[in-house]
């Protein structure tokens, strides 16, 4: 039931008509438990008050589905328009981003050109960019622009997700880079012939990958709302001796919020991603896939209307 419903959801997340209504009405459904808001100024009020408890913010611009060069352009504006709030602000925020919206799914050359213009504005204010994982298909080609990015920025990462058999591979290949990864389980609905289908061997490889990359000596953002692999993590950088400021763990906006401060409080970095905009369906189904409580807590939202 609970891979139906995971499957349900993923499906819906792709659906573009749904794309569309949702952008059109605003964040519905009790999306803005997982979204900051639609607009730079709702999403900087939420990045102070995580801020002021001692939560680091990773902020994302959504959006999926871009398939015009105008489309691209205008994202990278926001993107851009979030590092100036940042440095205008002072906030202790990263950016995180999406290739597709960047236009992936257009030509190569209009990403590296919005990508080029993001990281400038950027490197301006010291400001981080990860560039996040999206579905298998684009993974190489995504990989390959991070290692373009790495050569002439020292201020990008991306993600690696622990569903896929080639990421162990990936560890190993992208090593000499020095990179600065965010390890995830993964969000996309994969197939058995790239990922692992069951949980217990995705978590698994994700502690194998963790420890890969930690003992690599490269910086990691373990992030994952799963107390097994938090737990796990803490231990091995314990007798590794692995100091505080190579690794980090990060959580959404809206998941575990007394578990973020919990951390931070330890003495963690705790990074929350905050994500915001008018293009919130995709991402706010993904959440729902992820855990059907959250579906509970939505219907509710929607029986109040
Ligand atoms: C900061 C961040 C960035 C991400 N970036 C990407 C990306 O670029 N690409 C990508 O594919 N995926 C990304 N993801 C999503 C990721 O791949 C997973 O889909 C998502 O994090 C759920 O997996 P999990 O590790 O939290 O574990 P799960 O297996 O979903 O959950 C494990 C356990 O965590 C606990 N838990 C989870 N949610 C709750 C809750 N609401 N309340 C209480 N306990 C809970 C429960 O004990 C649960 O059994 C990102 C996730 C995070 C946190």
């Amino acid at each position: 039931m609970e891979q139906m419903m995971r499957d349900f959801f993923l499906f819906l997340s792709k659906n573009k008509t749904l794309t569309k209504l949702a952008k059109k009405y605003g964040l519905r459904f009790g999306a803005s438990r997982f979204v900051a808001g639609e607009t730079i100024e709702q999403a900087v009020d939420v990045i102070k008050e995580l801020n002021r408890k001692g939560l680091a913010v990773t902020i994302d611009y959504l959006g999926e589905f871009v398939d015009n060069e105008q489309e691209a352009n205008e994202m990278a504006n926001h993107s851009i328009e979030a590092i100036q709030a940042i440095g205008r602000e002072k906030l202790n925020s990263q950016l995180s981003l999406k290739m597709t919206s960047m236009g992936l799914d257009i030509s190569d050359d209009l990403v590296m050109k919005n990508m080029r213009r993001i990281l400038d504005e950027a490197k301006k204010y010291g400001v981080f960019v990860t560039i996040d994982m999206e579905d298998y298909s684009r993974c190489q080609k995504t990989l390959d622009i991070f290692k373009q990015l790495k050569k002439e920025y020292d201020n990008v990462g991306t993600v690696l997700q622990a569903y896929l058999y080639r990421t162990e591979k990936d560890i190993e290949d992208l090593k000499d880079y020095r990179p600065n990864l965010r390890l995830v389980k993964g969000a996309y609905k994969e197939s058995p012939e790239v990922a692992f289908p069951n949980k217990k061997d995705v978590d698994e490889n994700f502690k194998k990958i963790i420890k890969m990359h930690l003992l690599n000596g490269n910086y990691t953002a373990v992030a994952t709302h799963d107390d097994a692999i938090i737990e796990y993590t803490k231990q091995l950088v314990k007798e590794h001796n692995i100091p505080n400021d190579q690794f980090e763990f990060q959580m959404l906006y809206g998941i575990r919020p007394e578990r973020q401060e919990q951390l931070a409080k330890e003495g963690y970095t705790m990074r929350v991603y905050v994500p915001y905009g008018t293009d919130w369906y995709g991402y706010f189904m993904r959440r729902l896939a992820e855990r059907p409580a959250n579906v509970a807590f939505v219907l509710k939202g929607m029986l109040k209307k």
